[in-house]
């Protein structure tokens, strides 16, 4: 017998071939499994009505009770409408139908001057809430209307115009699940199911079409979500194995001079007990064969530098080279600097390699690095290229890595006989959830803790009217000998908008902070490196009070003495982005402040964005916002591939049913990796058959 859930949707009574092709085209729905998968996105309660008076175009779709009046047809041609009123005791709103068949204009008149109950979502349009091809039918008084959930599907107005309204849409789902009742295979297994006190599948399929109650929609969803996570999860650790069955490195089994010598003599403070707490973790996967492949994230200013060099220090001190890359030159600069100071002190051979390094130069560190006298290389991705060779690599350590393509990381991996450890550092804050799909591959070490007697910055939100008084208190800061950053946005470097606002905002700072009294620098992306560098670093030598700059100071940039950090249209910038920029101040022990320039009137999510700023310094938080804001996808500035291509759940709402998830998956994976046990037969079915091929199952061999 065939299984029907493979039935093309064209055999679907309801659906027919036109229909199915546009379900094809606009909603990837092919087959009856699909049309499954096509969830709901809210109900509607049959029981309750609105009045017009209540009524505003920001509703979603609703039912009205009202009479069918001043019907009338508009237009010529192709232009031609079906325009009515429906008026209740409070108001009254404008109906209208595009390109309506003889068969739908004949329904509709027979309502004329009669009572219906309308369903449908309102517009505004000219000042008046109206409705385009609402949904009508006779109300009748004396039926009772039952506590029933009808479900609203996702659409489009494509689909729609095909004549799959809301009520056809039930239609064809009710046909669906009729074809399916019985052939809805569990994937989960039986200890699972009562361990979570889970329904069904095919229960679950069932109420989340048509819920019988409130509470049945609940468990259904809870369910799928489950489900969902738990295959997630399940591909995520099969892929971790992959990583580390093929991947062999180098241990590093001692910790010698080098690291001693440093750390009870050198360092200048102490460290927080996060960051000996990372330290240990990472410590704990140097002294194995198998490669580190480990993300160590950690919010602005927490200390994620001398965490690096510490472990160069143990790659040292096994007689392994490490490298550092930063994914800009001022960054390179700053930790080269850095680190240089740390490294004289004990002695150890460090270099800078970047884009502009001399040919002189460079040809002497790739000599130095075949021969072994170098132990640490910083640098930006011209540290990736072909031509340079280590003796020994052992340790490749990539800050701030989003600004890496994956096919970069890729390249640290061939810089050696065997692959060196991997570490990734990164202070764009990323909610657990995301951090353990994204990095599924990866384990992730967290200092979730800044080092001790810093003050929180305070960060307040002002307005163009205030300009004057903001100026004022930049004046007031620099005269106690602070200096102060002023940043705008720079969407893209070529958008001559954005440019024009730089230059006037560097026009007017100039004015209310003249020469001599005041120096001012300005920084942008479509400077030359040498001057970029060259402004930089007289701010950084304290030379100007002010920088005047667009988000090219974003990552990274290390200026103690900085206090105050000024964003213009910050309604422009993204939350991450904010947050990266206001950890430029903090850094010292003075009080610092940011101050967010906006406009007069906020639109909600960037209303959201800018209070949120003004409310927490904790990065986690804000990534937690920003999530909820714009969705998993592009909180990491890139789509990423299948894995994330959640149905139902998400990430940031459903944070306990993806940890319980987690648990399950685990628990499996632990104790029947090969999904042998005869309990574990579903998901073992389930898994082969559809997350498999996602995740090269092939290479684990
Ligand atoms: P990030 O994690 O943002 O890269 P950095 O490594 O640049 O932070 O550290 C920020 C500042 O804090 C640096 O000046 C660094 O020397 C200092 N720092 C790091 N760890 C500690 C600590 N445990 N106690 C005091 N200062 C610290
Ligand atoms: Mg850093």
């Amino acid at each position: 017998m065939n299984n029907p859930l493979y039935t093309p949707i064209d055999y679907i009574s309801g659906v027919g071939p036109a229909r199915a092709e546009i379900l094809r085209n606009e909603l990837k729905i092919s087959q009856l499994r699909n049309l499954l998968y096509h969830f709901p996105f809210r109900y509607v309660d049959k029981t309750q009505f609105h009045r017009i008076a209540e009524i505003n175009s920001t509703s979603t779709d609703l039912q009205i009770i009202g009479r069918l009046q001043n019907l009338k047809e508009l237009g010529e041609g192709g232009k031609k409408r079906l325009s009515a009123e429906l008026i209740d005791a409070t108001g009254r709103v404008d109906l209208v139908w595009f390109k309506t068949s003889d068969w739908q204009k004949n329904k509709i008149k027979e309502l004329l001057n009669q009572h219906v109950i309308l369903f449908g979502k309102p517009q505004l349009f000219n000042q008046k809430i109206s409705f385009t091809h609402p949904e009508l039918k006779p109300f009748n008084p004396k039926e009772k209307l039952e506590g029933i959930l009808e479900p609203v599907y996702p659409s489009t107005e494509k689909i729609q115009k095909k004549g799959i309204s809301t009520r056809v849409w039930q239609k064809i789902m009710t046909e669906a699940l009729n074809l399916a009742r019985g052939y809805i295979r569990e994937n989960l297994s039986h200890p699972i199911l009562k361990n979570y006190n889970l329904i069904k599948r095919e229960t679950a399929f069932e109420w989340i079409h048509f819920p019988p109650d409130i509470h049945s929609l609940e468990q259904a969803r809870r369910r799928l979500k489950f489900e969902e996570f738990f295959f997630l999860h399940l591909s995520l650790l099969v892929q971790k194995i992959i990583g580390k069955r093929n991947y062999r490195s180098h241990a590093f089994l001692e910790i010698g001079d080098y690291f001693n010598t440093f750390y009870h003599k050198h360092l200048d403070f102490e460290l927080t007990s996060a960051q000996k707490r990372v330290i240990k973790e990472i410590r704990s996967d140097l002294g194995k064969e198998q490669q580190m492949n480990r993300l160590l994230q950690g919010d602005v200013g927490s200390g994620k530098t001398i965490v690096a060099f510490l472990c160069m220090l143990m790659a040292a001190d096994n007689g392994f080279q490490s490298l550092l890359m930063a994914p800009t030159e001022i960054l390179a600069q700053q930790h080269f600097d850095g680190l240089k100071n740390q490294a004289d002190k004990i002695g150890l051979n460090i270099a800078l390699l970047t884009g502009s390094t001399s040919k002189k130069e460079r040809k002497i560190i790739h000599e130095n690095l075949e021969n072994g006298e170098l132990s640490i290389l910083v640098g930006t991705h011209a540290l990736i290229e072909e031509k340079v060779k280590f003796k020994n690599l052992g340790l490749a350590i990539v800050d701030e890595q989003h600004r890496f393509g994956v096919a970069q990381r890729a390249k640290l991996w061939r810089k050696g006989k065997k692959p060196p450890h991997i570490l990734i550092m990164t202070a764009t804050p990323i909610p657990r959830t995301l951090a353990m799909t994204l990095y599924g591959d990866l384990d992730v070490s967290t200092i979730d803790e800044l080092p001790a007697g810093r003050k929180p910055i305070k960060t307040v939100h002002r307005k163009d009217q205030d300009r004057l008084a903001v100026f004022n208190f930049i004046a007031s800061e620099i005269s106690k000998g602070r200096q102060a950053y002023i940043v705008y946005p720079l969407i893209q470097e070529s958008d001559k908008m954005d440019y024009k606002d730089l230059m006037d905002g560097f026009e007017s700072v100039s004015r209310y902070f003249p020469l001599p009294k005041y120096a001012v620098s300005i920084v942008h992306g479509q400077m030359h490196p040498d001057a970029k560098e060259h402004e930089m670093q007289r701010f950084v030598n304290g030379e100007t009070d002010i920088m005047v700059a667009t988000t090219v100071i974003e990552v990274g940039v290390n200026v103690p003495n900085a206090s105050i950090m000024v964003i213009e249209s910050a309604e422009k910038f993204g939350l991450s982005q904010l947050h990266q920029l206001r950890g430029r101040v903090g850094r010292g022990s003075e009080q610092s402040y940011c101050i967010l320039m906006t406009k007069d009137q906020l639109n909600e999510t960037a209303f959201r964005r800018i209070s949120t700023m003004c409310e927490t310094n904790d990065g986690f938080r804000i990534s937690e916002v920003d999530l909820e804001l714009r969705g998993p996808g592009n909180v990491m500035g890139t789509q990423q591939s299948g894995l994330l291509e959640l149905k139902i759940a998400d990430l940031n709402q459903d944070k306990e049913i993806f940890l319980a998830a987690r648990l399950a998956a685990e628990k499996v994976f632990d104790s029947d990796p090969l999904l042998q046990n005869n309990e574990n037969q579903n998901i073992k079915y389930f898994f082969e058959k559809y997350h498999l091929k996602k995740i090269g199952w092939a290479n684990i061999g």
